[in-house]
């Protein structure tokens, strides 16, 4: 086997397919319309859909439109599938949607009037979906708004509404007020659009129950492995799997300062591994500080200190070799616990990695 020398990347599509199998049973039936903006939550959008599709997902959610863009082309013209943009109808931007073939997702009542006109000058009715905001204060139509458009069809004349979804706030917190509050609202608005599909819960929306389903869920970062808790859940399997090899083992003394700065001493003898990745690889710098650790040879290891190339860890007496991978995130590290050593969210942790890493996808695409 050749000498290791930067980080790797394995991307599991099996693993993949499980967590959706998982997620559709706890869906009780609803349509899982997985959410892999963000290039697939950085694990790459066009193997991502191209595995989801081949496992029956035929509706798809991106951010961006060139994300939608750039999809659709990645799906090719042999795997059909309703891609709804989040960002909605851009002024501008009608021609790109219809050339990819791409379902805005109207969240504002200047968006449904210029996808209106747009449509109008078209000539044919635009397929959009309409988001209305139930609680979340950051995309989507006001109740109020919501309610009147239903009160005036004719504005919806050039437009086909095939989805009316929401968005949940605090769903991490099933014990959260805010919940039942939003789905209440969006109980209310559902019939005033009795012909559009109702979508409601992401991830941890799903985990809610029953009364949060709706007819199609978004899954994002519950198919990469992450709990709908912000904690590890046993019944999702990590998905990325990122690993960095051993340059330099070290020897350090009681006293010695390690890394930029002071704050690192040594309290007792040291050895460290210092390992080819750094936060410019996606492992957040203050991971070190937060309790963050790697997995080497069965056990964990604190993150010493995180530069931006390197990576030291304590590996204590244990025999360790150059070359060696390390594992930073994976089965053994779990996103959600590398998260909470960085003060972030699971989500952050995956859409950083691997800018430089070698990626290596396991399972049939
Ligand atoms: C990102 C996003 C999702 C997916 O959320 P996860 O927590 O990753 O499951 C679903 N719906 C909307 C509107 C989103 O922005």
């Amino acid at each position: 086997m050749p000498f290791p020398t930067a980080a790797r990347l394995t991307i599991d599509l099996d693993a993949l397919a499980r967590n959706l199998a998982v997620l559709r049973i706890a869906a009780g039936g609803a349509q899982a319309a997985p959410v892999i903006k963000a290039d697939g939550y950085g694990l790459g959008a066009g193997p991502i859909g191209r595995r989801l599709w081949a496992e029956g997902c035929k509706a798809f959610f991106v951010a961006r439109l060139s994300e939608g863009e750039s999809l659709r082309a990645e799906l090719g013209p042999n795997r059909p599938a309703t891609i709804y943009v989040l960002d909605g109808f851009i002024p501008g931007a009608g021609s790109r949607l219809i050339a990819a073939d791409l379902t805005p997702v109207l969240a504002s009542l200047p968006q449904i009037d210029a996808a209106s006109a747009f449509a109008a000058a078209q000539g044919r009715a635009l397929p959009v979906a309409l988001q209305v905001d139930t609680g979340m204060n950051r995309q989507g139509l006001a109740l109020d708004e919501a309610k009147a458009l239903a009160a005036s069809p004719d504005r919806l004349r050039h437009l086909d509404v095939r989805l009316l979804m929401s968005h949940l706030g605090s769903a991490t917190d099933p014990a959260d007020a805010r919940n039942a509050l939003q789905r209440s609202r969006f109980d209310a608005i559902r019939p005033l659009f009795p012909k559009a599909q109702a979508s409601f819960a992401a991830s941890a929306g799903i985990m809610l129950g029953p009364d949060y389903r709706a007819e199609l869920i978004r899954p994002g970062i519950s198919l990469y492995g992450g709990g709908p808790e912000e904690r590890p859940d046993d019944r999702l399997e990590a998905v990325a799997t990122f690993e960095a090899p051993i340059l330099y083992i070290r020897s350090v003394a009681p006293g010695e300062i390690i890394g930029y700065g002071s704050s690192v001493v040594a309290t007792r003898p040291m050895r460290l591994a210092i390992i080819a990745a750094g936060y410019a690889d996606g492992i957040i710098r203050s991971s070190g500080k937060g309790g963050g650790y790697a997995w080497f040879a069965g056990a964990r290891r604190p993150l010493v200190i995180v530069t931006m190339d390197l990576i030291a860890i304590d590996i204590g007496d244990d025999p360790a070799a150059i070359g060696q991978y390390v594992e930073l995130l994976g089965e053994n590290v779990p996103i959600d616990e590398a998260a909470e050593a960085a003060g972030t969210v699971a989500h952050e942790c995956l859409v950083r990695l691997g800018g430089r890493a070698e990626r290596v996808y396991v399972g049939a695409v």
